[in-house]
């Protein structure tokens, strides 16, 4: 079976996906450039029983109603050094 790994720039949150994504989607709009901080973003999706949290704790955040982002609590502590 396929297995994806990944993580975040500073290494404290790291993941795995197993098998093929149901959806992709490029996407560009106000919220999701926002978010990222690039003026385009690519969506890979896995069902829940396909991904497996194998580091860290993602700090969560929701500013559009039925989405919860979630970001590395990392990156927030290295900006206010
Ligand atoms: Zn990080």
């Amino acid at each position: 079976m396929r297995r994806e790994t990944g993580a975040c720039f500073c290494g404290g949150i790291a993941a795995a996906m197993d098998g093929e994504p149901f959806w992709i989607c490029y996407d560009h709009d106000d919220d999701c450039r926002r978010a990222i901080g690039s003026p385009m973003t690519i969506w890979i999706g896995y069902r829940p029983e396909q991904f497996q949290l194998l580091r860290g704790t993602p700090k969560a955040f929701s500013k559009t109603p039925g989405v919860t982002r979630t970001f590395c609590p990392g990156l927030w502590k290295l900006d206010r050094l």
